[in-house]
């Protein structure tokens, strides 16, 4: 089971949650202030597996709102 990195803007705590692929956009709650309005960080671990013929390992994120 991969995991997944989430970040709290409410107390700016980065933390990881280890789930399933298929949960990986549900909300995570944020350990240090309870805060449900976490983001998803985009990781390495879950782009490597999508195509590797671009050669760049560069991934765009946060576009997302
Ligand atoms: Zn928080």
């Amino acid at each position: 089971m991969p995991i997944f990195e989430y970040h709290c803007p409410d107390c700016r705590t980065d933390f990881e949650e280890l789930r399933t692929l298929a949960k990986r956009d549900d909300i995570a709650v944020c350990p240090n202030c309870k805060s449900r309005r976490t983001e998803r960080k985009v990781s390495t671990f879950s782009a490597s597996g999508f195509g590797n013929s671009g050669g760049s390992s560069c991934v765009p994120g946060g576009g997302f709102t």
